[in-house]
């Protein structure tokens, strides 16, 4: 069962490095088939094995011999680690799918708002509709017991998390005056309709604090003034991931 989970990941891996090339570049994710983004030659079918193609071809292109991104082997690894480490927290069932598909949107979200500082509304707007509607049966909650399947996020709480993931990313948006983007408005509700309100607090506070700890580090570094634009989708994200694997741990410390 790992193994098979783990190669899913792989798979589903390879497929989000699709993604997140192609969607901010308004490319049809389906065809054409991948190509070399330098020679354009089409990649056969045994040069895009996950993980295993890039080790046997060096990380260069067969045709041109061009090295390949080491973002593609990461983010392919990347993402069957975080699917097995799903499996473990939160045991084998449904669930399984709308969690992969928040881990997976959460790696995509991060490698596009980093590159082009946006967040893609094909990623969450369903984004909001498979966790409000997957919250209420499936999704458990990350701050109750995760071994009691019976604790899912509820529809209410997903509601709630939504309007106030929503709601709060836009008055920040309003306040800071084009400091936040609709992508971070619509990438909290979202987050919120997966995870519920306390979730929303939560990734908040965490993504604010990395975020506030990379901007010193960025201007003590690199000497960028306060001004500089950094996307705070990543932020988020990483918010996100460590919420909903600690999001219950955290608290119980906090209130402790
Ligand atoms: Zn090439």
């Amino acid at each position: 069962m790992t193994l098979i989970i783990f190669i899913f990941g792989l798979i589903i891996g390879s497929f989000l490095n699709v993604c997140i090339y192609r969607l901010p570049r308004d490319i049809s994710i389906i065809r054409p088939s991948s190509a070399c983004p330098i020679c354009k030659n089409p990649i056969k079918p045994w040069d895009n094995i996950p993980l295993l193609s890039y080790i046997i071809l060096r990380g260069k292109c067969r045709n041109c011999g061009e090295r390949i991104s080491i973002r593609y082997p990461i983010v392919e690894l990347l993402n069957g680690l975080f699917y097995l480490l799903i499996l473990y927290v939160f045991g084998f069932g449904w669930h399984l799918l709308p969690l992969f598909a928040f881990i997976s949107s959460m790696i995509v979200i991060t490698l596009i708002d980093l590159e082009f500082q946006i967040i893609p509304d094909v990623i969450t707007l369903p984004g909001i509709i498979i966790g409000l509607v997957s919250s209420s049966f499936l999704l458990p909650d990350p701050f109750l017991n995760f071994n009691s399947s019976n604790t899912t996020v509820g529809f209410l709480n997903s509601f709630i998390g939504l309007l106030l993931g929503g709601g709060l990313f836009y008055i920040i948006a309003i306040v800071s005056r084009g400091g936040m983007g609709g992508g971070d408005i619509k990438m909290m509700a979202m987050v919120g309709a997966f995870m519920g309100w306390k979730a929303v607090l939560l990734v908040t506070f965490i993504g604010s604090l990395l975020g506030s700890i990379m901007g010193i580090f960025l201007m003590l570094l690199k000497g960028k003034d306060r001004k500089t634009k950094v996307p705070f989708g990543p932020f988020l994200a990483i918010g996100s991931i460590i919420t909903l694997f600690w999001g219950g741990a955290i608290l119980k410390w906090y209130l402790g």
